[in-house]
């Protein structure tokens, strides 16, 4: 059963790992929380630092997500690329809606060392490339980079 939001999105769905994480039942290394937003690190992280952003209503596409809402994600995906940028000495901090994994909105937000921490097979020259999962981070490193981008966050205010 679904129920409407009031953002227009739907309520839990029981099935949605990231609506059960939205609603504290799956714990996550939560990096922000608000009424409308909450922002966790992957655990399967592309570099450390890697975070993603869901509304907490569900929407199964970045398309679908009232103007408002898209960008309250967007915002904060600004505030935590200055923090990453702070944090890691990175020149460029991706931001991205791939939706692949999960049907259930989510923003990467991912410190780039490399161009190629984010790219396509198209871009690269060497052809029969193979494809696998990042490796799952442990959680005390992963408290250590709530601790890190939390303490940079704080000196990333809002844009004006
Ligand atoms: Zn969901």
């Amino acid at each position: 059963m679904t129920t409407d939001h009031p953002t227009g999105g739907h309520g839990p769905q029981h099935d949605c790992i990231f609506c059960r994480i939205a609603a504290g039942e799956i714990p996550a290394h939560v990096i922000h929380e608000d009424d409308q937003l909450k922002a966790f690190l992957d655990i399967h992280p592309i570099r450390p630092g890697h975070v993603l952003i869901i509304p907490k209503a569900h929407y199964d596409y970045y398309e679908s997500l009232p103007a408002q809402l898209a960008a309250a994600i967007v915002h904060l995906g600004q505030r935590l690329g200055r923090a990453m940028k702070a944090a890691y000495g990175v020149e460029r901090v991706a931001f991205l809606f791939t939706g692949t994994d999960v049907a259930h909105v989510h923003a990467h937000v991912v410190p780039m060392h490399e161009k190629t921490d984010i790219t396509s097979p198209v871009y690269i020259e060497q052809q029969g490339l193979s494809f696998r999962l990042a490796p799952r981070a442990d959680d005390a490193g992963l408290r250590e980079t709530v601790e890190l981008l939390n303490e940079h966050l704080s000196h990333a205010p809002a844009a004006k």
